[in-house]
């Protein structure tokens, strides 16, 4: 397949396995004092699991894993609210699969829906478009969820919504932006990280600009990856090499899908629908300015939050974590999913306790699955 098995050559693998050690070696990285690397985006991290990244490049590198899984970082209040507006008997609350198992404080939506509520698992906000034109009588609620990749997609079927005078369609926006929280990591005097290995399909969007920052204000590189074993393998070497030359600079592995200005209808639709929230909480790394979007006034007849009275800010939003549930640790690199007394034992893909074993894309469900976790020994 074109631009898949390129990407999975075992023979360019090793060669760039031999590249990455050989950089490491020379910048000094070992086991004791590795270099630490974030990948940001969840699909990354399960890549780095799936194909046993972590265990085949140099010992000196550590890979953190980041922020960049959109169900993993929904706090609970949210989900309350969630299965708060699902349980109103006028509603049918649509949702993408992989949202419907995320705890709440009482229940999740799929627990909801056992209890009655009527939720359904859809597979684009136009489906639930197409639900609210066929069921005039009932108010269609689409729950979206997401980074930038899929903001675009709830813009578009709010301007159509518009377009058609629908009155029984609104949209719970729970959409955030990657570089907010890239930053307040970098705020973080906790926190010690190298170099970035930054989000393909979110780039593909906004391009890669928004990270200039990072370059910039903070001297860290940052690299755009795919999602094949050799993209990302590319890019830890294209970080390694940024270091061992005193370089800090956005550099694009990804060039064959992102464009450096990233894609213009759809930053255009955003730009038109949406507006960044003051604040906006995130499951273990609390509020973030400005890391939120919200309807904007000319389309809050679509706003879930204005039409039912679930105003973000109008009540407490802090609920805490389950307890014993380490999900704020690990998310923030400072320990790894094993570690967590709660993992494989009262945290499993079948029972998950918190989010990040929910998700395909969260650093927990990751290890398990791909036996990162068995191999090694709790901290
Ligand atoms: S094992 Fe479960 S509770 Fe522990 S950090 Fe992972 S998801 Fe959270």
């Amino acid at each position: 397949m074109k631009y898949v098995q390129e990407f999975r050559d075992p023979k360019a693998a090793k060669a760039v396995l031999a590249a990455i050690a050989r950089v490491a070696d020379e910048i000094g990285a070992t086991r004791d004092k590795p270099v630490h690397i974030m990948e940001v985006c969840g699909g990354h991290t399960h890549a780095i699991f799936r194909y046993g990244l972590d265990k085949l490049v140099h010992e000196g590198i550590e890979f953190i894993h980041g922020p960049g899984c959109p169900v993993c970082v929904l706090p609970m209040s949210r989900v309350d609210e969630c299965v708060e507006l699902a349980e109103r008997p006028e509603v049918i609350f649509t949702t993408f699969g992989d949202a419907m198992r995320v705890p709440g404080t009482r229940k999740s939506l799929l627990q909801a829906k056992a209890d009655g509520a009527d939720v359904r698992m859809v597979y684009s906000p136009l489906d639930a478009l197409e639900l609210a034109r066929r069921t005039p009588d009932r108010e269609v609620i689409f729950f979206g969820l997401g980074f930038e990749t899929t903001t675009p997609s709830t813009a578009f079927a709010i301007q159509q919504a518009a377009r058609e005078g629908l009155t029984n369609f609104t949209v719970f926006a729970n959409h955030i932006t990657v570089p907010p929280p890239i930053k307040a990591l970098l705020d973080d005097p906790h926190m010690v990280l190298d170099g970035f290995v930054g989000p393909g399909h979110v780039s593909m969007v906004i391009g890669t600009e928004p990270y200039q920052f990072i370059a910039r204000d903070y001297g860290k590189p940052l690299v755009v990856a795919g999602f094949e074993p050799l993209d990302l393998l590319q890019s830890v070497l294209m970080v390694l090499e940024q270091i061992r030359d005193g370089r800090a600079e956005i550099e694009n592995q990804y060039a064959r899908v992102v464009p450096a200005e990233g894609n213009p209808a759809s930053i255009a639709a955003v730009e038109d629908v949406y507006e960044p929230r003051p604040t906006f909480a995130w499951r273990g790394l609390g509020e973030i300015d400005a890391s939120g979007l919200r309807i904007r006034e000319t389309y809050r007849t679509f706003d879930a939050e204005e039409k039912f009275g679930i105003g973000y800010g109008t009540r407490g939003r802090a609920v805490d974590e389950p307890e014993g549930c380490a999900c704020g640790l690990v998310m923030t690199g400072r320990i790894k999913p094993p570690a967590c007394p709660q993992f494989g034992k009262g945290c499993t893909p079948d029972m998950p306790l918190g989010a990040l074993m929910v998700s395909s894309e969260g650093a927990c469900a990751a290890y398990w699955q791909y036996g990162g976790a068995r191999a090694e020994e709790p901290a």
